[in-house]
């Protein structure tokens, strides 16, 4: 599982990653989207990628009634998006699980995860992230294509 670099390439084809556009303050030229609203597809393209990827409930297997829950909230910019944030649940155990035994949980999550990357997480989560909007605009560009190649063939690489 390795942290999620979401690149853009320039003219020359050199690829940054967002961490590099953010140290050298690059910025996309073509019109960019409101913030809000590029949040908001980031959300979509998020829920859309957790759904292909999980398929079903991964606490209790059920298929139906499923959303994709955060592990560390999504008030933390840094992993918002990030496709090791997210795990499929049914509302039953979102609700009534995840969110009423955040100890069991996390637990579940930690094994799942193994204790490096939930730890590895659990910092990205923790650490104060605030992206630009051509940042944004990246990330969904990034998310899209994930999500068009199939999040099947690639999931073994996060
Ligand atoms: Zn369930």
């Amino acid at each position: 599982m390795y942290w999620f670099y979401p690149c853009h390439q320039d003219k020359k084809g050199v690829v940054f990653s967002v961490a590099i556009m953010k140290k050298k303050k690059i910025k996309l030229k073509n019109e960019l989207p409101d913030r809000k609203e590029i949040v908001k597809q980031l959300d979509n393209l998020w829920r859309v990628l957790i759904n292909n990827r999980d398929e079903k409930c991964v606490k209790c297997g059920k298929l139906t009634k499923l959303q994709a829950a955060h592990i560390f909230s999504r008030r933390n910019c840094g992993t918002r998006w990030l496709p090791e944030n997210g795990l499929l649940l049914c509302v039953g155990c979102h609700l009534f699980w995840a969110h009423k035994e955040p100890i069991e949980f996390a637990e579940f999550v930690r094994q799942r995860l193994g204790e490096k990357e939930y730890e590895l997480l659990r910092m990205k989560a923790t650490k104060p992230t605030k992206f630009t909007v051509s940042e944004l605009v990246i990330l969904s560009k990034e998310l899209r294509k994930i999500i068009d190649k199939g999040v099947k063939n690639i999931e073994t690489t996060w």
